[in-house]
């Protein structure tokens, strides 16, 4: 449907650089306003980190993912696409492999018998927690490394045993450049989790995962008339004054040009510096700038469980992982995985990090080992299928001052606007926070930045 911004401006082509989840939210919002939208995606397939795979007989995502019941902005999203009923809603557990022993830490009372910590750094971890949960101004929190917050409120002791294996694990050495920022944005994602009354944290999928979500979108995206091109990676944009049209051209690669009005790139930040060789050096370095935290994960489908945890956290410092992630303690296995199970071993590193190039066959070696370590019951002979996914631009890393040095959304080039997740500043990556600022920004940044340059007077921006 769209919006009343339609009849008061013009009609212009458009194109989003991305199939990402973020890129597939421009392209609706401007589809919904009547402009005329192209939407390029590199890849064989639109999704980006979204995207699924085949497992064996088994399709599901390449990396994995689980809403929260307060993903607001997701859920309406998958209502307009119809999806919203179909979630299913699990229960999950938490594990937490510490002193070569799997123990649970899914509710308070576990939590406070954690027997590595004493029950005075008991105490001091909760407070932290609660601290956390209860600041609002990210702001102050982005001022400081996440290491020394958390030793300050925690203790070396807490800190020692428990948050430096935490953030290892979900930052790999990255945690070292990283503010306290993160630790609150997770915290607050967390507290957000639990249902007020019972406490209980709440997970969902959409039966047939993101890949059910994206044929759902890119078909509905086609049906409001979005062109969407797979398959394209746009090389470079270009503005062309000097021909007199003041439009954008863009070079798809293989001699393929095509202009637009405007473009809005939502691919990696170093990426965009590279794309646009007429933004300012100034853009150019507050682009690459960006330190991006990367991910090798392999997804295992399996005969039989290995736990009953949805994440196990690991303490131990032997173990090279940095968590394992057992979905089919969420998704059904019967109706979802062909019987199987599925679970995910990921290992966080920088963008430069030389173990994002690690051979898939050292990886998958160095997890079954790591696995018949830890789990009596594991059986390499149990592994059906072991492939390994890696990802270079996974999210960019919250570091001191974060927020000040970020470059422009709308750019020095007139009509090129440079928009994606690195933006987001007061949470962690995942969808509802990419939406929910792929929104934001098109409509106080973008679109008003636009209707200016088209000279039309700005009205509020009705979204979706
Ligand atoms: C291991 C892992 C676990 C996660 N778990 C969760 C979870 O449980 N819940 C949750 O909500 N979120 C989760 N996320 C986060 C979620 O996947 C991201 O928030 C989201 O996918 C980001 O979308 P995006 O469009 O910003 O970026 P991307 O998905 O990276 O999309 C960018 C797209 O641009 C394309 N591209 C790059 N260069 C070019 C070019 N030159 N021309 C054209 N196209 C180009 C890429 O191919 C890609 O498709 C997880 C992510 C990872 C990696």
């Amino acid at each position: 449907m769209a919006d009343k911004d339609e009849h008061a401006s013009p009609k212009k082509r458009w194109l989003v650089i991305g199939g990402g989840v973020m890129g597939l939210k421009i392209a609706d919002d401007l589809a919904g306003k009547g402009q005329d939208v192209t939407i390029a995606e590199a890849a064989p397939r639109f999704g980006g980190l979204t995207s699924a795979w085949q497992l064996g007989d088994v399709s599901w995502d390449r990396f994995y993912h689980v809403t929260l019941l307060s993903d607001s902005v997701l859920r309406k999203q998958l209502q307009s696409l119809g999806l919203e009923r179909e979630l299913r809603w699990v229960e999950t557990k938490t594990g937490f492999f510490a002193g070569g022993k799997l123990m649970s830490m899914s509710n308070t009372l576990e939590f406070l018998r954690f027997p590595p910590l004493s029950l005075f750094q008991r105490v001091r971890l909760g407070g932290t927690i609660f601290l956390a949960s209860k600041i609002r101004d990210f702001r102050k929190m982005e001022q400081q490394s996440v290491e020394s917050w958390l030793r300050r409120w925690s203790g070396n002791g807490a800190f020692d045993k428990v948050w430096l294996p935490l953030l290892k694990a979900k930052l790999g050495d990255a945690y070292r450049q990283t503010s306290a920022a993160f630790i609150w944005a997770h915290t607050q994602r967390m507290y957000k989790a639990r249902r007020s009354g019972a406490k209980k944290e709440m997970f969902g999928y959409v039966p047939g995962g993101y890949a059910r979500i994206l044929d759902v979108w890119t078909n509905r995206l086609a049906e409001r008339g979005v062109r969407l091109l797979s398959g394209h990676g746009v090389n470079s944009v270009r503005k062309t004054d000097d021909a007199g049209s003041g439009r954008l051209e863009v070079d798809f690669g293989a001699g393929r040009v095509e202009t637009f009005d405007n473009v809005v790139s939502t691919i990696a930040s170093p990426l965009i510096a590279d794309q646009c060789e007429q933004l300012r050096d100034e853009e150019k370095s507050k682009l690459r700038a960006i330190k991006y935290l990367g991910v090798v994960c392999a997804s295992m489908l399996l005969k039989k469980p290995i736990s009953p945890y949805y994440v196990t956290n690991i303490t131990d410092t032997w173990v090279p992982l940095t968590g394992i992630i057992e979905m089919s303690t969420i998704v059904d296995s019967q109706s979802q995985l062909g019987g199987h199970h599925l679970v995910y071993l990921p290992k966080y590193m920088t963008d430069d990090h030389p173990d994002l190039a690690e051979p898939d066959e050292d990886y998958k070696q160095r997890c079954l080992e790591t696995l018949e370590r830890m789990y009596d019951h594991f059986s390499r002979d149990d592994v059906l299928e072991f492939k390994v996914a890696r990802a270079k631009y996974v999210a960019a890393l919250s570091t001191i001052d974060y927020s000040t040095r970020l470059p422009p959304v709308v750019t020095s080039v007139p009509g090129f606007y440079a928009l994606n997740s690195a933006h987001i500043l007061e949470g962690n990556l995942n969808v509802n926070e990419t939406l929910a600022l792929g929104e934001q920004k098109l409509r106080e940044e973008v679109w008003p930045d636009f209707l200016a340059r088209e000279q039309v007077p700005t009205r509020p921006m009705m979204v979706g």
